[in-house]
């Protein structure tokens, strides 16, 4: 489903952000990214939603080679990815369930089907009693929850969250994997970079990076 073959990405002379990695994600894996701050984990995801090109190497999504992918094939690639990054905050002058909605009334979803849809996905993530709430009345995981809720109501393949825990506290870092983890099981296969040394002792798989190179995978 996600296939790397040498993958290298520089960013400019100076900044080699990955280099050389090779790596298959199987449908349905849940695979977390591990590494110190800067070793690529961003980037390697950034790759997979075409928001970055690789330098040289190959990147393959559902078929789509990344590197030769047209701008016009990008919403496409996107259609079949949910995505939680730091930088696609909710907007804070609309309520949850109107942030909820948003990318299926962008896709031409009927208002009532989007809501009824938006509902179900805050249902999954424990969050529909505040449906009517601003985001700005909701503690960070809660606001994380309803990140993950957005991503997941076009029912996307793919599922990549870089750093989705960073600066939440222990109980509300474990309900945001235990919500991500719940969509692994529907089958949606996930990628998520994480410090969370808990998470990853318990993890199935974990892929290192260290200064942009993978490092052998745990057995
Ligand atoms: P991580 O997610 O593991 O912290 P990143 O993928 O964000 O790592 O960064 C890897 C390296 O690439 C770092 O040295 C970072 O400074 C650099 N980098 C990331 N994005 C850019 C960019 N847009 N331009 C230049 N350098 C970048
Ligand atoms: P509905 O059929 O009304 O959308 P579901 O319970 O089937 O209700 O789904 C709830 C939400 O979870 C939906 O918005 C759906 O898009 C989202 N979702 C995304 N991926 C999956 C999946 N693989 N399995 C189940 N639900 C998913």
């Amino acid at each position: 489903m996600i296939e790397f073959v040498n993958v290298t990405k520089q960013y400019t002379s100076e900044t080699t952000a990955l280099r050389g990695v090779t790596l298959t994600v199987a449908k349905g894996e849940l695979v977390y990214l591990a590494g110190p701050s800067g070793a690529g984990k961003s980037t390697l995801l950034k790759l997979i939603a075409a928001m970055e090109r690789p330098t040289s190497g190959q990147v393959t999504v559902n078929g789509t080679d990344i590197g030769r992918l047209k701008s016009a094939g990008v919403p496409f690639l996107r259609r079949n990815l949910g995505l939680i990054f730091q930088q696609q905050r909710l907007l804070t002058d609309r309520t949850v369930l109107a942030n909820v909605m948003m990318p299926m009334l962008v896709t031409g979803l009927p208002r009532s089907q989007a809501e009824e849809r938006a509902r179900a996905a805050l249902d999954k993530v424990g969050l529909l009693s505040r449906a009517s709430a601003s985001p700005l009345a909701l503690s960070g995981g809660e606001q994380q929850r309803v990140s993950i809720a957005r991503a997941i109501v076009n029912r996307p393949q793919i599922i990549l969250a870089d750093e989705p825990t960073a600066n939440l506290d222990r109980a509300s870092a474990n309900k945001v994997f235990d919500a991500l983890r719940a969509f692994n099981k529907a089958g949606v296969t996930c990628l998520i970079s994480t410090h969370d040394e808990l998470v990853l002792d318990s993890a199935s798989r974990v892929i290192q990076l260290q200064h942009g190179e993978l490092l052998a995978e745990a057995a």
